[in-house]
C-alpha cells in the first residue's frame, strides 16, 4: 500500500515538474510520518523513501533512535526552545525556526554537538494568527539577527499557507514565499552555500507548490493514509 502510494506521488511529482519545466532531482519528497509507527516508516524505507518529517519531538526521538542511520529526519512541527537540544542533535533539518530565542538555542546545542544544523525559516505568508512563522515583513530582520549564529546554516524558507479548496488559489502564497526567498538569497542572507530551499506543499496542494518552485514537499496522508 505504502509502496503504491509512493509510486503514485512520484508520478504526480513527475507530471508537475514537467509542466513547469523543472527537474525532478530538484524536488525532494518528505514523507510526513507523524503519529505513524516505526513499522510503517520501515515499509516506506523498503520502498526507497529516504526523507521523513516529524512534528512531535518525543515521538521523533524514539523513531530516530530506532532507525538510526536508515533515514533522514526533518522536524516540521512547532518547536519550543526547551526542546532545542534534542532537535539540534537528532534532526537533519529543522523547518520551523521563527524566532531569535529558538534560533539561539538551536545554535548553542549544535555548537555543543560539534555540528552545523540545517534550518529553514518558517514564514506565515497567510498572516494567520493561530499559525507559527515569522511574518513576511519581519523575516529579514530575524534572519539578519541570526547571521552570527555560526552553527546554523539557513538553507531557505518554509510555509504552511491558509487552506483553500482549490489548490490553484494557493499559488499566490507559494509564489510569495519564493520571491521572499530569492530576495533574501540575493542579499546574501540565506542559502549562501547551496541552492535556495523552499519547503512548501502537502498532500492536497504540492503540484501548485512545485509550480512555484518548491524544493521540499511534505506529504503525509497521501502516503500513510488518514491520521
Ligand atoms: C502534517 C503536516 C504535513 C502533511 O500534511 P498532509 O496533508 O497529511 O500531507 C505537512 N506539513 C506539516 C507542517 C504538517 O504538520
Amino acid at each position: 500500500m505504502i509502496k503504491e502510494n509512493l509510486a503514485a506521488i512520484h508520478e504526480r511529482i513527475k507530471k508537475a515538474a514537467a509542466k513547469s519545466g523543472r527537474r525532478i532531482d530538484d524536488i525532494t519528497l518528505i514523507a510526513v510520518s507523524k503519529r505513524k509507527s516505526v513499522e510503517l516508516i520501515k515499509e516506506a524505507i523498503a520502498a526507497g523513501q529516504l526523507d521523513f518529517g516529524e512534528n512531535y519531538l518525543q515521538e521523533a526521538k524514539d523513531k530516530i533512535t530506532t532507525l538510526a542511520g536508515q533515514a533522514r529526519f526533518h522536524f516540521i512541527g512547532s518547536l519550543q526552545s526547551n526542546k532545542a537540544k534534542d532537535a539540534a542533535t537528532l534532526c537533519d533539518m529543522i523547518h520551523t525556526v521563527d524566532r531569535l530565542k529558538l534560533a539561539r538555542e538551536l545554535d548553542k546545542h549544535a555548537r555543543a554537538a560539534n555540528r552545523t544544523l540545517a534550518v529553514l525559516i518558517q514564514v506565515n505568508v497567510g498572516r494567520e494568527e493561530q499559525k507559527g512563522g515569522v511574518s513576511p515583513e519581519d523575516a529579514e530582520g530575524l534572519i539578519k539577527q541570526m547571521q552570527d549564529l555560526s552553527h546554523l546554516e539557513i538553507c531557505g524558507l518554509m510555509t504552511m499557507p491558509p487552506y483553500k479548496e482549490n489548490q490553484e488559489e494557493m499559488r499566490p502564497y507559494f509564489a510569495e514565499l519564493r520571491q521572499l526567498g530569492e530576495q533574501l538569497q540575493k542579499k546574501g542572507l540565506i542559502a549562501t552555500k547551496g541552492p535556495l530551499h523552499l519547503s512548501m506543499g502537502m498532500s492536497g496542494d504540492f503540484e501548485a507548490a512545485i509550480a512555484e518552485g518548491a524544493t521540499l514537499i511534505r506529504v503525509g496522508t497521501a502516503i500513510f493514509g488518514e491520521r
